[in-house]
């Protein structure tokens, strides 16, 4: 196997809040290697985008913390970086495609200004060599008519076309790393198929490795070969896309891919999971997925699980993978 591009190990963040302290990743490894796109799934709160922003070191100390762990990225570690390396490593190696461009891009600036910016700062162009990369950006990302769209503003583009300006400005500095954090969540259902669609043809064309941060298993199904799902702070399965879609081991696992809506079966109503994600500053003992658990045993609430191997690609964290 080649080294991975990025290895985490043994991740733990906390944050210290006035209402105590919350464990957002809990002892998290997971590794990506060159060419591989890996989908984190889970729902809102189980510290998918914690994990993410920790990889570019955008974790705000205090009142975060990284309590243990570390990240590496092409053989250098992370957290052991200047803060001159780190932002060397920010767009041009790493880059970052938001949930809601909305609120990551500026409203006062031209669309083209924006990414001229960054183009002119980590590679140091000339305007008129900036602008001119720029108008090829928005065209390959699918902006129709770059030339003239360059000078308009955010809130003349739709939600699509604002989430193709965060590609381009993404693709910028040709990283060899993509975290793409619910790059879809804000868009109607065809637009999502478009970016997703688009998304996949650039890591092909740039040869980018992939993170991708959903709490849709269904859009993970399009996007990744290797899947890790989240809950509460933990990793508690982690496998391949067939693995994972045709034996998933843990049942929160099944009960996300039970509630994905089949269009090949007829529902009355949808299989949710029963109850919410716990509350993170006081989550329960032992699995903390036990009280929504229907196959929990006495022992769910006593410790947490082991992630063991299943096969060589495969881990599930739960009690029911220790029985004989
Ligand atoms: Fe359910 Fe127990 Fe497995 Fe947790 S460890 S998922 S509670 S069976």
């Amino acid at each position: 196997m080649p080294e991975p591009v990025l290895s985490v190990d043994d991740l733990t963040i906390r944050f210290h809040l006035k209402r105590g302290t919350l464990t957002a990743v809990d002892g998290v490894s997971f590794q990506i290697h060159k060419g591989e796109t890996f989908g984190l799934v889970g729902e809102s709160g189980s510290g998918k985008t914690v994990t993410a922003r920790s990889l570019m070191r955008l974790i705000p100390t205090p009142p975060g913390e990284i309590a243990s762990g570390r990240v590496m990225f092409e053989g250098a570690s992370i957290y052991d970086m200047s803060r001159e390396q780190i932002r060397d490593i920010r767009g041009r190696k790493i880059a970052m495609v938001f949930q809601e461009p909305m609120s990551a891009l500026n409203p006062v600036f031209t669309v083209g200004s924006q990414i001229g910016d960054v183009l002119r700062t980590n590679l140091a162009m000339s305007r008129s060599e900036a602008r001119a990369r720029t108008i090829e950006l928005m065209g390959l990302v699918g902006i129709p008519s770059p030339g003239s769209r360059i000078d308009s503003y955010v809130h003349e583009f739709s939600g699509g076309m604002r989430q193709r300006v965060m590609l381009a400005m993404a693709l910028s500095c040709n990283p060899s790393f993509l975290i793409a954090d619910e790059p879809t969540t804000a868009l109607d259902v065809t637009i999502q198929a478009t970016i997703l669609a688009l998304i996949s043809s650039m890591i092909e064309r740039f040869e980018m490795s992939l993170l991708f941060i959903t709490h849709n298993l269904g859009v993970v199904a399009h996007a990744c070969d290797t899947i890790a799902v989240m809950y509460a702070s933990h990793l508690v399965e982690m496998g391949t896309k067939a693995e994972i879609f045709v034996n998933p081991q843990h049942p929160y696992t099944i009960g996300l891919l039970n509630s994905i809506p089949k269009l090949e079966v007829q529902q009355k109503y949808l299989s949710p999971i029963e109850g919410s994600v716990c509350n993170m500053l006081d989550p329960p003992g032992g699995c903390k997925f036990h009280p929504r658990c229907a196959h929990a045993m006495a022992i769910c609430r006593e410790a947490v699980p082991r992630f063991r191997e299943i096969t060589p690609s495969h881990y599930s964290a739960c009690h029911l993978n220790d029985q004989p």
